[in-house]
């Protein structure tokens, strides 16, 4: 069924959807977006998400179309003309058509679309059985040259790590920073377990400050467990009791295998399996933040 999608001002057929060629999102990657979960009918983490984008925007100098809380109304009526109840919103505000050149300023309108869609998940066995994943050679954006807080629609650099994951056939590749601190996996945060505390890279590792991030954080502590911020590297990750990844499409998902090493058992740990059932839950509004 063709969609309807928020364009500027209002919604309109998927097919009338269109963005000029002479966009800058479009020829430079000059713009921002978000992606974010609908779980029955309901907007999950709106706030935060909203948040994000309008810093990514302020962060690039990028003059947003809609004040928040017109961008929310368009959002929920995006959802609605669209009826999804469990899903997922592509909100995209590009710099809008201009000459050209590089300069930002030769774009007089930001562009702003929302696309709200079913979601594409991992498989449930992959949740049962854990993923596989690789160390990338590609080494994450130096947060001085583009800051990874900037949701910004140039993900090259998470694409080539991606294409790695890829060509040895697993679904994700773990990136590290310039430093060789590990930054993030090129769609997800990372999260490892080791003697029953939670280690978490710090976002300035090089990550987005992912909404599930601070999601499962807030759980954990909820249950008692203990996290701690501080930088991961590689050996950390091939040593740890557990491994799991979080993002607004993949929730809480298990890791078990990294360069061809075993992680722990080589099966799903516990503490993930409990964050993974207790974020399912709160998502669906079925536990209390
Ligand atoms: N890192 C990157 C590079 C991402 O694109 C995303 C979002 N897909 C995440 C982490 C996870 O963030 P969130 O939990 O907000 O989806």
């Amino acid at each position: 069924m063709a969609l309807k999608i928020w364009l500027d001002k209002g919604l309109v057929d998927e097919a009338d959807a269109r963005i000029s060629v002479f966009d800058h999102g479009l020829l430079y990657g000059d713009g921002v977006f978000e992606g974010i979960r609908v779980y029955g009918g309901r907007i999950f983490e709106s706030e935060a998400h909203v948040r994000r984008l309008f810093e990514s925007a302020r962060a690039i100098r990028l003059p947003m179309p809609l004040p928040r809380a017109e961008l929310v109304d368009a959002m929920e009526a995006t959802v609605k003309a669209n009826a999804v109840q469990d899903g997922y919103i592509r909100l995209v505000v590009t710099r809008g058509v201009g000459t050209l050149g590089l300069n930002p300023f030769t774009c007089k309108r930001s562009n702003l679309f929302i696309i709200a869609d079913k979601i594409q998940l991992y498989p449930e066995e992959l949740y049962e059985k854990g993923m596989k994943v690789i160390s990338a050679t590609t080494v994450r954006n130096h947060p001085l040259a583009i800051p990874p807080q900037v949701k910004s629609l140039n993900y090259l650099n998470n694409i080539l790590a991606k294409i790695e994951a890829l060509d040895s056939n697993v679904p994700e590749a773990i990136m590290y920073n310039h430093e060789g601190y590990v930054a993030e996996a090129t769609g997800d945060n990372v999260f490892i377990v080791r003697n029953n505390v939670i280690y978490v890279p710090p976002v300035e590792a090089g990550s987005l400050e992912g909404v599930t991030r601070a999601v499962v954080i807030r759980l954990a502590r909820k249950e008692g467990l203990e996290i701690v911020e501080k930088n991961l590297t590689r050996c950390d990750l091939y040593v740890c009791d557990e491994f799991f990844l979080t993002g607004t499409a993949a929730e809480v998902i298990g890791v078990v295998q990294i360069d061809g090493r075993t992680i722990g058992t080589g099966t799903v740990g516990s503490v993930t399996r409990l964050l993974r059932e207790k974020f399912y839950r709160y998502a669906r509004g079925q536990e209390q933040p």
